[in-house]
This record gives C-alpha cells, sequence and structure tokens, in this order.
C-alpha cells in the first residue's frame, strides 16, 4: 500500500484494499479527506472506475452472434473497480438470450442485432492497451457463451499473455460443466474466476462485490480444477 486513488464521485465514501495490488482505492472522499490520507500516505492518482455505461458501436444489422474469427462487442471499459479483483479491462460481449431479469443492467448488450464484429486481435489490442494500468482481463456480456468459441479464443490469447482472467455468465458452473461444447469446456479450463448464475433484482444490493445480486457466485476456477470440486471465493 502507499497510494491513494481518488475513483468517481458517488454520495458514499468507500475505501478498500486492491486484493491484488494491495493499493488502497478510495471512492466519493470529499477533499479535505483526501487530503488528509494523501498527507498520510502519499499523493494517489485519479481512477476511471468503471461504472459508465461502455461505449456502443452499432455496425447496422448483424445476422449471426458467432461468426467464425470475429468477436461480436457491445463495448469496452478500461480501470473497472467492479467487475472482479483488482483494476481490470473488460470487454461486453454482444447478445443475449438468457433474458434473466427485466432489471438487467447490461440490455444495451442484449440485442444479437447490434454492436460491433471485431477480429480477436483487435479485442487484444484494445483489452491489453499498454497505456492503461491493470490487474487483469474480464469477460463480461451479454452472454460471453453465446459466442463460446470466440470466447475462449480471447480468452486462451488473454492467457498466453499473462492475464489474470475472469468471465461472467449467466449459466451455473454446473450448467457449463455439463456442455459437450469443446468451446465451453476451454474456458472452463482456461479461466481464472467465474461468476456465474443469472441476475435476480430482488437479490441485489451493496455490499455484494463483483455481482449483481447475492445468488450469483465467484468461483475459483483454478482451485476447483486442481481438487476437483466446486470452489467459491468468498469476496463480501
Ligand atoms: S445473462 Fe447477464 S446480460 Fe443476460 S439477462 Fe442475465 S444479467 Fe443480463
Amino acid at each position: 500500500m502507499g497510494k491513494v486513488t481518488q475513483g468517481q464521485a458517488v454520495s458514499e465514501t468507500e475505501i478498500s484494499i486492491n486484493p491484488l495490488s494491495g493499493q488502497l482505492v478510495v471512492r466519493g472522499a470529499n477533499p479535505a479527506l483526501l487530503t488528509t490520507l494523501a498527507a498520510h500516505l502519499g499523493g494517489g492518482v485519479d481512477l476511471d472506475c468503471g461504472e459508465c455505461p461502455p461505449p456502443v458501436t452499432h455496425q447496422g444489422e448483424i445476422a449471426a452472434s458467432e461468426t467464425p474469427g470475429l468477436v461480436h462487442v457491445a463495448g469496452f471499459v478500461h480501470q473497472s473497480m467492479v467487475d472482479g479483483p483488482g483494476l481490470r479491462s473488460v470487454v461486453f460481449m454482444q447478445g443475449c438470450h438468457l433474458q434473466c431479469s427485466t432489471d438487467c443492467r447490461n440490455s444495451y448488450a442484449h440485442d444479437f442485432l447490434k454492436g460491433a464484429l471485431m477480429t480477436v486481435e483487435a479485442v487484444l489490442v484494445e483489452l491489453l492497451r499498454p497505456d492503461l494500468p491493470r490487474d487483469g482481463v474480464t469477460i463480461s456480456g451479454g452472454e460471453p457463451l453465446a459466442q463460446a468459441e470466440a470466447c475462449a479464443e480471447v480468452l486462451s490469447r488473454l492467457k498466453a499473455a499473462g492475464s489474470h482472467v475472469v468471465v461472467y455468465t449467466g449459466y451455473t458452473c454446473e450448467h457449463l460443466a455439463h456442455s459437450m461444447d469443446s468451446s465451453v469446456k476451454r474456458v472452463l479450463g482456461l479461466a481464472d474466476m467465474l461468476v456465474d448464475g443469472p441476475y435476480v433484482a430482488a437479490l441485489s444490493g451493496k455490499g455484494i462485490a463483483y455481482r449483481g445480486s447475492s445468488n450469483q457466485r465467484v468461483i475459483d476456477l483454478r482451485a476447483t480444477r486442481t481438487v476437483g470440486e466446486l470452489r467459491l471465493l468468498h469476496v463480501d
């Protein structure tokens, strides 16, 4: 620890420790508090906390969500603190047929006919931009596994580049584990963490780290693969 980081202005002050970097992260602090913290801990850097909606690029009608060699993308966010541990670069994949809640916060990413088609290489270039700090990368959506092949390819390339990768899905891990789709198996075999399950608006609220609702689980996939049974991370 040693840096003070200032997030986007919100109505309450939240102070937490970035579990990957050890940095103190301060959100919603007034200038006097920031000055006091800086006096004791040293100067910090401003962060874009990543809570704004990702930019959506429309390219007219797109015929299919699963286009060989291409990724159907809703947008990107960098320096997110809400999509997994630490600071994360996030790709939101376009298209979701699950419709698990009418209150889904990512409804902009539901329509399979919107968004943009990008090459895997172009997605990686954006996610691994050298000018931005990150502790890892998150693949969210929409439903990433509606494009399992593209998701697996992006994930594979990210792991080859040494990134810690979180994948979000509206499916449960148990459901995915029974899939015969080799790309789904690849995703489960490569990702570091899986945030799974449908969003349930009645179970949403404050103090639910990295998820939209408390029924969703943060799964340590590396430990799960090692021991052969589900291992949850208790992050709240
Ligand atoms: S799976 Fe995700 S994007 Fe799809 S409806 Fe549920 S919360 Fe929204």
